[in-house]
Order: structure tokens, then sequence, then C-alpha cells
């Protein structure tokens, strides 16, 4: 028999249009004949779209509004037996999706709520990291009350890790509310900014003048496999949304050239961030290799990575020997696994 599968996507963060972009991919390829797919897009006001509203939407690229109150839905996911939650950011990536689906007894995609919810806030990935001594840049954190108490104090912390530094909201990606700043000057507004999208803001050192970026995915539950690693290379100062998203502005290379023992080192120091992070099914694990020190460091773990034909995800698992099709359809497999 056919596996009812539900597809969530959308959702309320910023990368709502990412999803809807990453759920059009698996739409198409997820075989036929081994699963009955319904897709359920997510509105940025975080309601549940009807299946005709849900056509357009993913036709659309993005459901500002309509559907109906998620909890009104949710039994209606009682007639699946797997759900792929292909959300990013908060609200979907998080844990709250994962717990939801996790009381209404359906297994899922992709990491639990612990998984979820620690590698989408960069300062738990960092002390979890910190404790399971995985390299990484160094850090300070704070809060909206303090940033409204005391910005002074705010920003005389954050600028003992010397310019330039990143500023970055602790839940969010796609680069959103992350601003490079070269000196005190650009502090204020990057906070501001910041603070804007997080109640917690982390201000991270940068990873040497211009790092290199790459990127490994892991595939599995309790005995995940690493892919091989790949880079992305792009001529701006960083790699910001528009990077990401503009066609032409990144190149991806796949396997990324490395120097002789580096790849198996970003393996290594990834399988073992995946699982102090309870991680399960997938993640992209990115980090900076500085060229000048050899300095590998783990910049963020990804439990639900972009998703499309073309994303680095499925590009990695593919050069690990897996087509797309063949890793949505064990993605499922690992869902359905008991745990
Ligand atoms: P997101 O989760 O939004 O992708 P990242 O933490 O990956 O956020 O930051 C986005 C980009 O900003 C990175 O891919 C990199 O180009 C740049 N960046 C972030 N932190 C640092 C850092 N500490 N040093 C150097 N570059 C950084
Ligand atoms: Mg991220
Ligand atoms: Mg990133």
């Amino acid at each position: 028999p056919r596996r009812r599968v539900l597809l969530l996507a959308g959702g309320q963060s910023e990368e709502h249009e990412v999803s809807l972009s990453s759920a059009r991919s698996v739409l198409a390829a997820l075989p036929q004949d081994r699963f009955e797919v319904t897709a359920v897009v997510i509105s940025k006001q975080g309601r549940w779209l009807p299946p005709a509203e849900t056509a357009q939407a993913l036709g659309a690229g993005a459901a500002e509004s309509g559907g109906e109150p998620m909890l009104q839905r949710v039994s209606d996911t009682a007639g699946y037996d797997v759900v792929f939650p292909l959300l990013h950011g908060p609200m979907g990536e998080d844990g709250t999706v994962q717990g939801l689906l996790t009381l209404a007894g359906l297994p899922f995609v992709g990491s639990g709520v612990l998984g979820s919810s620690v590698g989408m806030d960069k300062i738990m990935t960092k002390r979890v990291l910190e404790a399971a001594g995985i390299p990484q840049v160094a850090w300070r954190e704070a809060s909206r009350a303090e940033w409204r108490r005391d910005p002074q104090g705010v920003q005389s912390r954050a600028a003992e890790l010397g310019f330039p530094l990143f500023v970055k909201p602790a839940n969010m990606g796609s680069s959103v509310g992350v601003s490079r700043v070269t000196g005190a000057g650009e502090l204020a507004e990057a906070l501001e900014l910041a603070f804007g999208h997080d109640r917690r803001v982390i201000v991270e050192a940068a990873a040497g003048a211009k790092p290199r970026e790459v990127e490994v995915g892991i595939l599995g539950n309790d005995d995940p496999v690493a892919s091989p690693v790949g880079e992305l290379r792009f001529d701006t100062d960083f790699y910001d949304y528009d990077t990401k998203y503009t066609g032409g502005r990144a190149e991806m290379l796949i396997p990324a050239p490395l120097p002789e023992g580096v790849s198996e080192r970003i393996q290594e120091l990834a399988l073992r961030a995946y699982q102090a992070l309870d991680c399960a099914g997938l993640s992209r694990v990115d980090f900076f290799y500085v060229e000048e020190t050899g300095e590998l460091l783990l910049n963020e773990i990804n439990t639900m990575p972009g998703f499309t034909t073309t994303s680095m995800y499925p590009s990695l698992l593919q050069a690990h020997g897996l087509s797309y099709p063949e890793l949505v359809t064990r993605l499922i497999e690992l869902a359905l696994e008991e745990r």
C-alpha cells in the first residue's frame, strides 16, 4: 500500500518563500507508486490552507493569509502515515511543529523537539557544541531587555570581539537579520536590526578575513552518515540573502577542493555535532575553513536545510550516491524507523 504523506510547507517565518520552493521540488519528486502526498501550505499568519488554496499558494510562491486555525485542522492529520515538515526557521524548524506532531502521534521527517529547537538557536547550539569540544568562533550574547536597558554595555561587550564581527538574531536563517560590522559606529544599527527579529542576539568574531565556506550533509538517525563536503564561492563580503537566492551569484563546488585530510575532519566534526545536538533524519552542517591558519570552525547546523533540486543538501547527498527521489524516500523511511 502507498504511504500517505502530509507535506507541510510555507509557515510563519521569513523563510516562507524558500520553503515553498523546496516543497515544489519534493512534490515533483516523490515516487507516486510508493507515496500518496497531500500538501498543506501554512500561511504567513500560521493558518493551514485547504487543498485549492494550497495549490494556488504553491503556484504563486507565497500565502500571505487565508486558511483555518491550525488547531482546527490538526485532527485532519490523523489520516496520514508520516509528515514531512518542510518548514524553515522559527515556528517550523525550531521544535514547535515537531512538538505538535509528537503530541498528535505522527512520525515525521527530521529532528525531534530537542534537536530542532537547540539546532535553530545559534546561542544554544554554541553552548552545546562548546561542551562537546567542537571548534567555533568567539561569541557574546545579549537579550532585547538588556539592549533596551544598557545599549552601551551591550555594544562594548560586542566590541571586545574586535572588528569585523557578525551580529545575528539567535533564531533565524537565510541570513535574515545578519550584519557584518566593520567598526564600532555600525554596531547599534546592526543590533537594532537583529533585535527586530529576535529577543536574543548573538555577536560573533569573524572567522578570519574571508573564510572559505564548506558544508556537509548528514543523513540518518542513530547511525548517521556524512556526505562529501561542498563549498560555496561568491563575490560578496558574506553569504547574504540576495547572494543565496539570486541565481548565478554563488557557485557550488562538490567536492570542495580542500587539502588532504580536511574533508575527513569536517565529516567527523559534523557527525559529532549532529549527535551532540540529538539530530535525526537530516542536517546540513556548515563550517568556516580559514585557509591562512588551517583552522576549521563550525558555523551552524540546519536541521531542515534548503531542499530544492539544486540546493546544497540534496546536491551533497547526490554526490554520496542518492538521487533526489531516492533521498526523499530514504528520509521518509527514516521517519518511520523505530527510535
Ligand atoms: P543563517 O542561519 O541565516 O544562514 P549564518 O550564521 O550562516 O546564518 O550566517 C550567514 C552568513 O554570514 C554565513 O554564511 C557567512 O557568509 C557569514 N558569517 C556568519 N557568521 C560569520 C563569522 N563568524 N565569520 C565569518 N562569516 C560569517
Ligand atoms: Mg542557518
Ligand atoms: Mg547559514
